[in-house]
């Protein structure tokens, strides 16, 4: 790995490079708001992978490129798409109306009508949000061939209903994005997103011959296998941990939907924001329907859970 420092706005921007792919860090390793920029350099064709708030400081390096594929649709891989308004957009089809009109994305999200003029207006002025309506479907295993460069899609889905990880030969180099291993854990709280669908993907994850593994955010390159399994086991063990809490509060007391998302499953106890409630709300029952389909838990009549 040749790390070395760039930027076209006064600003030195970390980067990374393998072959013909071009890492470039956001700020704080790529830590949300930001994330980290991929670029594929191919003879005929150079492709982004998402274009994250960074993209906007890259400067010709970035704008240069003719293509767009995005690895999967929220407000933090969309950040530079406005740079870009001629070049064609690419994301999996599951997440194709999320890219192309704001109603699309708010439903991915499941956002409530109380905060959703709130969340558009502080994602245009943080994000630069701008919708896709051209944006262009891809499927599982769909290939990009960039001359000398091959991308190839696996669909991941979980954090998204159309989260892919791309995988670019013959570097070798595979984006995973939002399988982003921070130790936050897993996100899962969206209306598009499915916990059972993130179980699979972290089981299959280490399966893309990859001999690079570059996330969105926060955790950036793996070059080392052994270091990117332990660190991909520990963020499975998150959803263990957030099994364990949970029935630890029903152990407490039999509590209702409500009465856990008060306590915090995600965030600590008493965060806020504006869909920290919905997320939460989500991601509980997500916890709560597998626990309920394997019988350690029941649903009384009056909405409470508690311990078989
Ligand atoms: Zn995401």
């Amino acid at each position: 790995m040749n790390v070395t420092a760039a930027g076209s706005s006064g600003r030195t921007i970390p980067r990374a490079d393998f072959g013909r792919v071009a890492v470039f860090f956001g700020e704080k390793n790529g830590k949300y708001p930001d994330a980290n920029q991929v670029i594929v350099r191919g003879s005929d064709t150079q492709a982004a992978f998402d274009t994250p708030v960074v993209a906007n400081h890259i400067g010709p390096e970035f704008d240069a490129s003719d293509l767009v594929i995005l690895g999967h649709v929220h407000e933090d891989h969309m950040a530079a798409l406005h740079r870009l308004p001629k070049a064609p957009v690419h994301v999996h089809e599951a997440d194709l109306a999320a890219a192309q009109s704001w109603e699309g994305l708010r439903a991915a999200y499941g956002s409530d009508e109380s905060y959703v003029a709130e969340m558009l207006s502080r994602f245009q002025r943080d994000f630069f949000y701008a919708p896709r309506p051209d944006a262009i479907g891809y499927k599982d295993g769909a290939v990009w061939e960039l001359g000398g460069s091959l991308v190839r899609a696996f669909h991941m889905p979980g954090h998204t209903a159309g989260h892919c990880a791309l995988l670019v030969e013959p570097e070798g180099v595979a984006f995973i994005g939002d399988i982003d291993l921070t130790g936050f854990g897993p996100y899962y709280g969206d209306a598009s997103s499915s916990l059972s669908d993130f179980r699979r993907t972290l089981a299959r994850v280490a399966d893309i011959p990859a001999n690079v593994w570059v996330t969105s955010h926060h955790r950036g390159v793996y070059t080392d296998r052994e270091k990117f399994l332990r660190d991909l086991a520990a963020y499975t063990r998150t959803l263990d941990i957030r099994e364990q809490r949970l029935l630890g509060l029903l152990r407490e007391s039999p509590k209702t939907l409500a009465q856990l998302v008060e306590c915090r499953l995600l965030y600590p106890p008493g965060h806020q924001g504006l869909w920290v409630v919905d997320a939460e709300t989500r991601s509980i029952s997500s916890h709560l329907d597998e626990l309920l389909a394997d019988g350690r838990v029941r649903l009384d009549d009056g909405g409470v859970y508690r311990l078989s």
